[in-house]
């Protein structure tokens, strides 16, 4: 006979094993709220459709001081506004509940909004080491009719790369000329040693008769071509999480401890600029990305 108030030992491990699991996927989701890989909205609309789930499974108090800028001391302030007990669950929130602390969220942490007009200039960037490049590769593959616009680069060629295919391999002299000549839409210095630039005239000649044209740059380069061209669509790639991310930049361990505190710290103040762009795509599976890169061309 089965004595449900003391179940057998095998049970008791299995099920301590799973609430091991559920109090990590709760720690990961916690650090990709912290990072800004996912937005706390998000994270509550993850809680409404599953409160089993991880994030359904969050304490309201965790998930106040996951989010960058909330303290202990404005989480209890905030819990106290909206009349919401700390030991609720982001999953066990009342309809009300869960309504007031949306509107807290969209009022305090605005969601982009996605654009209304269309455009045909797309620009994607995102964080290093989210797969930008790849991505971009796959649009191009699919896409025969999109421009992947080829960039002036004074960085060496490395071993596979050809001139004027993956870049445009010009010496500094040449990088000041095509400056001072106006032939570049944006230009930067990427990770404090060489200089890229998105050439305009292919640009230009591209949009013009009709195409769609694809630029994968930084995020200063993002930031210019939207002062340059404002209706331009710029897309943000996003892990799809922040410990996927980390290992993909540090995963291989060549580095030196301080080498990946630096490049963990970059990809914390990358993500921050999320909320500068017009769109996201989560980069889970590189061709469902690429679609949905390409369903945002006008
Ligand atoms: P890599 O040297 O590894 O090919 O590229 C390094 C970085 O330069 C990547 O983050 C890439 O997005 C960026 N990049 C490539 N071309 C351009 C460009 O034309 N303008 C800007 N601003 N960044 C670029």
């Amino acid at each position: 006979m089965v004595d449900s108030t003391h179940p057998p030992e095998v049970d008791r491990v299995a099920a301590s094993r799973k609430a091991i699991a559920a109090r990590r996927a709760r720690a990961s989701l916690k650090r990709d709220v912290a990072t800004r890989v996912i937005t706390p909205q998000e994270m509550l609309r993850r809680a409404a459709a599953d409160p089993q789930s991880a994030a359904g499974t969050m304490r309201v108090t965790e998930f106040l001081t996951s989010i960058p800028a909330i303290g202990e001391g404005k989480r209890d302030r905030i819990l106290a506004s909206l009349r919401i007990s700390p030991v609720k669950r982001l999953g066990g929130l009342g309809s009300r509940q869960r309504a007031e602390l949306r509107a807290f969220l969209d009022d305090r942490l605005p969601e982009p909004q996605p654009r209304a007009g269309r455009s045909r200039l797309i620009v994607l960037a995102g964080p290093t080491a989210v797969g930008k490049g790849t991505v971009a590769a796959r649009i191009a593959a699919d896409n025969p009719g999109i421009l992947l616009s080829v960039s002036a680069t004074t960085r060496a060629p490395r071993p596979g790369e050809v001139d004027g295919v993956h870049y445009h391999f010009v010496d500094d002299a040449e990088f000041d000329r095509l400056i001072a000549d106006g032939e570049l839409l944006e230009h930067a210095t990427v990770h404090n040693s060489f200089r890229y630039g998105t050439p305009r005239a292919p640009l230009e000649a591209a949009l013009a008769d009709g195409r769609t044209a694809l630029l994968e740059i930084d995020l200063q380069g993002a930031r210019q071509v939207r002062a340059a061209a404002p209706d331009a669509t710029l897309v943000f790639l996003l892990p799809p999480s922040w410990d996927e991310l980390v290992d993909r930049l540090v995963g291989r361990g060549t580095e030196d401890a301080d080498e990946r505190a630096r490049r963990l710290r970059t990809a914390r103040v990358e993500l921050a600029a999320r909320s500068e762009f017009d769109h996201f795509v989560v980069n889970d599976d590189v061709s469902r990305a690429a679609a949905e890169v390409v369903a945002l061309a006008g």
